[in-house]
């Protein structure tokens, strides 16, 4: 979604959506080095009544960035603001959100990486001294003007840090990792979410779902509902383990959590090219994938599990991926 939403989250998400996202640090579960930090950070900011530095979060999609930068304008008392990278085409448009901000206000521009070039230089002065330069007119009349602004914090949210300018990353004073959840913490985030829903869910089940969603609460949710769906159907009281089995079967889950593009993937490396090593855009354009949302999406959380490895040459799958396929490794391991 590329609308800004006043004070409100983004419009994309529903409202069942809004209502799984936890707003205080303490509701948020896992990430615990992250809170702690945030934790200090805030209680810090607001002892000196100082807005909080600029925080940038970054990781893969679905764990957690934009409700993590709702949490910290709630943490600190002031309104959340929402916009993205790419529907900030113009220096104009930021002048306009810049200049409706109310004082400690948090802006949160997700995809920040995607800030076209000449917006991100008009940003630099506003982020570090709360100003705007910006030039009105053309030609022998064109001249610039300076433009106070209140002093905001700005949370910017990219899936790799190195996908933002060395400029831009240096203008955040604190620089967030969101790492996948284990295990533990999702199984938690399954029960929230299953007692917001007022759909009961054994302990086997929940860990079950948690075990097989990729690490990321995002994909921990959606597989619930249509879990639930087919739950409800069978008429069961609680969501049992047999049925999530068949369900996450159904939707082409695997035992490990892997979907059906993380099997495209390996196997495309597996047969296509003995294994590896092969370069991401040479795979990409095999596959029928982007190479960027491979590279986003997918491979993080199999180098993660260890069922792909990047050497100098590409990409490489592992033997661990291998026995996954109940294939025998390929002989250079
Ligand atoms: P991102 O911005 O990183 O793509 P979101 O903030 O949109 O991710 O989170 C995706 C979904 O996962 C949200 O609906 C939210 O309810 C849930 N979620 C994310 N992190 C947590 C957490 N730590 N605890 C509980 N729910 C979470």
């Amino acid at each position: 979604d590329e609308r800004m939403v006043t004070g409100e989250l983004q419009a994309e998400d529903s409202t069942v959506e809004l209502s799984l996202r936890p707003t205080t640090l303490n509701q948020y579960i896992g990430q615990q080095k992250v809170k702690e930090n945030l934790r200090i950070f805030i209680q810090a900011a607001k002892m000196r009544e100082e807005p909080l530095d600029h925080v940038l979060l970054y990781g893969p999609p679905g764990l957690g960035k934009t409700t993590l930068a709702a949490i910290i304008a709630n943490e600190m008392g002031v309104q959340f603001r929402s916009t993205s990278g790419p529907a900030i085409e113009r220096a104009g448009d930021l002048a306009a959100i810049l200049s409706s901000l109310e004082p400690g206000d948090v802006l949160f521009i997700d995809e920040v990486h995607r800030l076209p070039r000449s917006v991100e230089e008009v940003l630099y002065p506003a982020m570090e001294d709360f100003f705007l330069d910006i030039v009105i007119g053309s030609g022998p009349s064109a001249r610039s003007v300076r433009i106070d602004l209140p002093p905001f914090t700005l949370v910017g949210a990219t899936t790799r840090s190195g996908l933002l300018s060395a400029p831009l990353r240096d203008r955040f004073g604190v620089l967030s990792r969101l790492e996948y959840y284990e295990t533990k913490d999702l199984c938690a985030i399954v029960e929230r979410t299953a007692d917001i829903f007022e759909t009961m869910i054994t302990k086997d089940a929940a860990n079950e779902v948690a075990r097989r969603s990729r690490g990321t609460p995002r994909i921990a949710n959606r597989l619930l509902k249509r879990i639930r769906d087919i739950s409800q159907v069978k008429g069961e009281e609680a969501i049992r383990l047999e049925t999530t089995d068949l369900a996450l079967q159904m939707l082409q889950v695997d035992d490990v959590g892997l979907d059906h593009i993380d099997h495209k993937l390996l196997k495309g490396i597996i047969d296509g090219f003995q294994g590896g090593p092969v370069g991401l855009d040479t795979i990409a354009a095999t596959i029928g994938e982007e190479a960027q949302t491979i590279e986003d999406v997918y491979e993080p959380y199999l180098l993660q599990i260890g069922f792909i490895q990047r050497t100098p040459r590409g990409r490489v799958v592992t033997p661990k991926a291998y026995q996954h396929f109940g294939l025998k490794g390929n002989d250079s391991e």
